[in-house]
Formats: structure tokens, sequence, C-alpha cells
């Protein structure tokens, strides 16, 4: 038994890394980070015709994003390189060839007509689809004709047709599968690339992985690869199937369970710390109640034995409350951090923000946002010099137009001489100012705060005018008298 951990995140640069594919990278690195072992990015870059451009990129982005930080791979080095299986080409070709000459795989010559026409064949005596083996002992004189015909043939392991194959997944426990009913699998493709299968067992026997943390839709490949293993003489890393992601309807997740890939996430004002806490407990847990941890307290807990075997549900509405967890634990300064650039990005551009505005208006709203991309919609009212909204707002309940525009002038008097223009003094002066005018407080505050904000729901109404300024607040007390004398 390897006594070192050594565990590898290996994606598929076919697309943006999706929140499944990066919780596996998670457990992987959590598990690495436990046993003090080694955490190994390497890239799977075999199948040519669907590799997306900048693929790599947004995976390498998305894994610095979260922290998770690797020992060797691209970027880093390390010893068991190259960490890009398409610069490792010669070491699967030798692989196959020992297999060939090993009598445990051959040539086959069989065209993808061919091969078209047995699968329709096999789905109309309704068969399980596999390879039948056409090419599996054929003769030196048929391997001569055939040659002629096809001079690209593919490279297929001879599966053992009888017997089990069993072993014991960290996860799952014992798991049998029949060998009759897996077929004789592409160990090379026509291209001369590798397939998944011979490459990563190749490599994960090269680069000394211990285990294997995957998802569970590679639980059909395990024997497979454990054959593979046998055949080539190789001691097998102990396997661990995660369990599936599932949206909270019960079906796989996909794209109509809104954003999937990682990189939308941060795009969406998710902060790191709570995605990694979030993806942690999908299909992980310390206990039956346990949800705010640290990636400290993950990476002391994270066990296999605690990974659970049902399918784990995505739920938005979680990640959401759990991000707003983390937001509110930011300290102030760290948090107008964060949110600056979505400031930024989010607010009319003729904007300056000014550091110090910004500075006393975010503390009004640290306590509200779910996410930092929710910032300039809960704050816009701060910045723009005119503000939008319909009139008939301006009238709370049991209000008419009249008494709301009495109580706006009646304020708008009061306020001009306050002086200092700051919270306690507001409350002071608009409690009794309610009385007065025989309203409930609700509704002068409701009126109010609808004329400086130009919305029903904001940050607490004197703190939010305190900051906001007697000028602006003046300025627009009078444009919502003036809207309400309008008809
Ligand atoms: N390249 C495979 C993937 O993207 C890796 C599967 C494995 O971990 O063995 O899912």
């Amino acid at each position: 038994m390897k006594n070192h951990v050594r565990v590898r995140y290996a994606p598929s640069p076919t697309g943006y890394p999706h929140v499944g594919n990066i919780r596996t990278a998670l457990f992987n690195w959590l598990f690495a980070r436990h046993h003090g072992g080694s955490f190994i990015v390497r890239i799977e870059d075999t199948d040519v015709a669907r590799g997306v451009e900048g693929a790599v990129e947004a995976i390498l982005d998305g894994l610095k994003w979260l922290g998770m930080d690797w020992d060797e791979g691209p970027g880093v080095g390390g010893s068991y390189g190259p960490y890009y299986q398409s610069q490792r080409l010669d070491k699967y070709r030798a692989s196959a060839e020992r297999l060939i000459a090993q009598g445990n795989a051959y040539y086959c010559y069989c065209s993808p007509e061919r091969l078209e026409q047995m699968r329709a064949e096999q789905i109309r005596r309704k068969q399980p689809p596999g390879y039948d083996r056409r090419c599996r002992d054929l003769s030196q004189s048929e391997i001569a004709g055939c040659r002629l015909e096809n001079k690209n043939p593919v490279v297929r392991f001879k599966f053992p047709t009888e017997g089990k194959t069993t072993f014991t997944d960290m996860v799952r426990g014992e798991v049998t599968f029949e060998n009759a009913r897996i077929d004789d699998f592409v160990l090379m493709k026509s291209d001369g690339y590798p397939t998944y299968h011979l490459a990563s067992v190749v490599d994960d026997h090269l680069m000394e992985i211990s285990h294997v943390l995957r998802a569970e839709e590679w639980l059909s490949s395990a024997p497979r690869h454990l054959q593979l293993y046998q055949a080539l003489g190789f001691e097998p890393p102990r396997f661990a199937h995660l369990p599936m992601l599932l949206g909270t309807d019960r079906s796989k997740l996909s794209k109509r369970h809104g954003a999937v890939s990682i990189t939308e996430y941060k795009e969406q004002g998710y902060l790191p710390e709570a995605m990694v806490n979030f993806l942690a407990l999908l299909g992980w847990s310390l206990d039956d109640k346990t949800e705010i941890m640290s990636r400290q307290e993950l990476i002391e807990n994270f066990s296999l034995e605690r990974v659970s075997k049902t399918a784990a549900i995505f739920n938005r509405e979680k990640l959401e409350w759990m991000n707003g967890v983390y937001i509110r634990k930011l300290s102030p300064e760290d948090f107008i951090k964060r949110a600056t650039p979505f400031l930024e990005e989010g607010l009319p551009e003729e904007v300056p923000l000014s550091d110090d505005y910004v500075r006393r208006i975010m503390p009004l709203i640290q306590e509200r946002a779910r996410t930092l991309a929710e910032i300039p919609g809960l704050t816009d009212f701060f910045f723009t010099k005119k503000l939008e909204y319909e009139t008939e707002l301006l009238v709370g309940k049991k209000m008419d137009r009249e008494s709301a525009g009495r109580a706006l002038s009646l304020s708008l008097e009061k306020l001009k001489p306050l002086e200092p223009f700051d919270e306690n003094s507001l409350e002071a002066l608009l409690r009794p100012l309610a009385m007065e005018l025989g309203l409930k407080t609700g509704q002068l505050f409701g009126t109010l705060r609808v004329a400086v904000t130009g919305r029903t729901v904001a940050p607490p109404l004197f703190q939010t005018m305190a900051v906001l300024g007697k000028e602006r607040c003046l300025g627009r007390i009078r444009e919502a008298i003036t809207s309400l004398n309008r008809v």
C-alpha cells in the first residue's frame, strides 16, 4: 500500500468547469490537505475533437479563486510531469504495445460503418450494446487482409469474458461487476490518441496516485481500470466514487438549475469561502447539523467515511443564505474591498465613486446583501441624480395624496434647519412629527423612504437619510412634493 497520499484532479478541458466537477476537485484537495499529502492537477486533453479553447485557463482560475492550490501540475511543474496528457502520448503507446505483445490487447480493424450496423442489430435484437469481438481472435492471414482495408486500426483490450471483478470502494463498500457484461473497450483510437481508460490508468500508475476520488459516473469504469492494472502488472490505487449532484427537483444538475460553471458564481458575487463551504457539504457532512465551517475546519475534519452514498442536492437558496452569512462575517474594510468591483461594474458610468461616501453606505447593506452582485441594485439610489418611481408609492396605506403631500411639506420645513443631520437627530425630529400629522410612524416613514430612495424597501431610514445628506434629502423631498401636485 502506498503510504503517502497522492490524489489528482483530472479535468478534461471540454468546457467551462462545472460545479460538480469542482466539487470533485475540492474533495480531492481536502483529502490531500487533511492527510498532508499531494494534490495534483492533470489535464486530460486527449479528446482532440471536444477540446474547448480557454477551458484549461478557466479551470485553473476556478481552482485559484477557491484557494485550492496544487502541488504538481500546470504552472507549478513537479517530478511526475508533464501534466498534460497530450504531452505523454509515448507512454500510452508503449503500454498499448506491451498489452498487445502480452496478448492482452489487439488491433481492431472494424470500420465505423460496421460498428454502426452492429449497434443497430443489437438494438433490434434487444441485446446489450458492446463490441462483438470480431477482431479478437483473427488469424495472421486475416490480419494481413484487414490491414489492406484499414490502415488505422484501434487497439482494444481483451476483457475477460467470464468471472467477476470486485473491489472495495471507500464510499460504496464492496462493488462487483460481471465481466461478461463488459466489452472489449478501446485503448488507443485510430487518431493515435489513447482513450480515457488507458491514459488514466497509465498516468495514475506513473504519477503514483494513491487514491482516486471521482464522480459516481465513473463507477462503471472501475472494473475496466482494475483489469487494465492487472494486465499491466500495476498496483491499483484505492477508489472512492463521489455521490451525484442533483437539482432540487432531483434531476441531474444542469443549466436549468441556474449557473453551473464556477466562473459564473464568481461573476454573480459569491464569496470563494462561502462556495468552498457549500461545495464541501455536497455529499459530505461533519454531523447532521453543522453548516458553517471554515476552510481550516473542513481540512481538519474531512474524511471519506462521512461521504454519503446517496445523491447530494444542489440547493441554490441554501447557497445564497450561506453567502449572506459569509458576507456578514467580513470586516467592513474587506466588505468594501470586495464590493467595489461590483459597484464599479453595476452603477451608471458617470457616477464618480467617492471613497468616503462608499465607506458610509456599505455598512447599511452589509446585513442585507446575499451576493456581491446585488450591491449595485441595493445602493443605486445613493448614487443616481434623479430617482425614477411611481408617484403613487408615496401614498401609503390609509393615506391619500393630500396627506402624503402634507407629511412631506412639514418634514421639509422641519428638516431644513436640522443640525447635525445625523441618525439620532433625524429620529428625534421625525418620530414626534408623525404624531403632529396624525399619522402612524410607519406611514410617515414609508412616504419619506419612497421620497428619498425611490423605493419601499431600503436600509434603515434615518441612517440612510444621514448618509444621503441634507442637501440630497431636501431636494428629493421637494421633487416628491412636485410630483404629488402634478395631476
Ligand atoms: N477526465 C475525467 C473527467 O473529466 C476524469 C475522471 C477521473 O477522475 O478519472 O471527469
